[in-house]
């Protein structure tokens, strides 16, 4: 409990801090039950290669198939996934929905990639656990790609830097997500095993207008390819955009241009 004045004149009025907690409580334990009753959904976002247009991959999105709210974006609960204790179990079954994909669509080729948080990463046991699914159920490491943040790694120890190292070892490439945003990407592209980029939809949402976001994007893109790694650029939305991107090197694109994510993904 705290006391705040109240806008009324030399009123006080108490705050009652443990209603706020007793939301917060509700939902970690909504969420437990999601993780344990299969309400966890992952949504496949095409990735396109921008030269024709045709899909090569997929990036895996959770959803939570909420039985009173309907379908919940992670905006709404993965900042409480870590509160509630189910950080590794949901990073679990998004890999197991995402490997049993891949078993399934093994003649397709395409990738999907995974969004990995450092929670589930500072486990110990994200790598060896995802290689022992890959295999069981006989899917190429390549197939599966890493996405992770930036912001994720700030805090990064030897011992996620020790499970990138592993899966990239495995041929799992790792790509580092929402690039350009972060405070020290070129760190972490030359000491982490990262493949790729995936330039942050801030910058796309610049393009073609903006020159200075055009500049950036152009000068990204060129490091990127500098350092031979993967260009993918997010939240491409409107057809000028996609021009811009492929005509300054951006080999591979998404967003709603090409489709949303969607519960089975598009084919094209
Ligand atoms: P992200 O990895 O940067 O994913 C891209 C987000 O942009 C997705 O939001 C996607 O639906 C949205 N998006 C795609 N195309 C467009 C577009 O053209 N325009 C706009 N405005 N938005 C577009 P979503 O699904 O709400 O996911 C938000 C974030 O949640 C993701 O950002 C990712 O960081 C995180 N996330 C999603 N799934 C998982 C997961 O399974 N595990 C973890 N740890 N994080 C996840
Ligand atoms: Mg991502
Ligand atoms: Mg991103
Ligand atoms: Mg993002």
């Amino acid at each position: 409990l705290y006391r705040a004045k109240a806008a009324g004149r030399g009123r006080t009025e108490v705050y009652d801090a443990s209603m706020e907690l007793a939301t917060a409580t509700t939902l970690q334990r909504e969420l437990q039950q999601a993780v344990a009753q299969g309400e966890l959904v992952v949504h496949y976002q095409p990735i396109v290669d921008l030269s024709d247009v045709h899909v090569v991959g997929y990036e895996a999105l959770v959803r939570w198939q909420h039985p009173q709210r309907g379908l919940l974006l992670p905006g709404a609960f993965l900042p409480h996934i870590q509160e509630a204790g189910v950080a590794v179990a949901l990073g679990q079954l998004v890999v197991t929905q995402v490997v049993e994909f891949l078993a399934r669509t093994e003649d397709t080729g395409r990738w999907v990639s995974v969004n990995v948080s450092a929670d589930q990463l500072g486990d110990g046991e994200f790598a060896t656990r995802l290689l022992q699914e890959l295999s069981r159920h006989r899917v190429t490491a390549g197939r599966l790609v890493v996405e992770l943040t930036e912001s994720s790694l700030v805090a990064s120890g030897t011992r996620i830097r020790h499970e990138l190292t592993q899966l990239s070892a495995a041929g799992v490439p790792i790509l580092l997500d929402d690039f350009g945003t972060g405070v020290s990407p070129l760190q972490y592209l030359r000491d982490l095993p990262v493949a790729g980029v995936k330039l942050d939809m801030s910058f796309t949402s610049g393009i073609p207008h903006d020159p200075t976001a055009g500049r950036v994007v152009r000068a990204l893109g060129a490091l990127a390819r500098e350092l031979a790694m993967v260009t993918i650029a997010e939240g491409i939305e409107h057809e000028e955009q996609a021009d811009f991107l492929r005509h300054n090197g951006w080999r591979y694109g998404q967003g709603w241009l090409f489709g949303a994510a969607q519960e089975v993904p598009s084919e094209r």
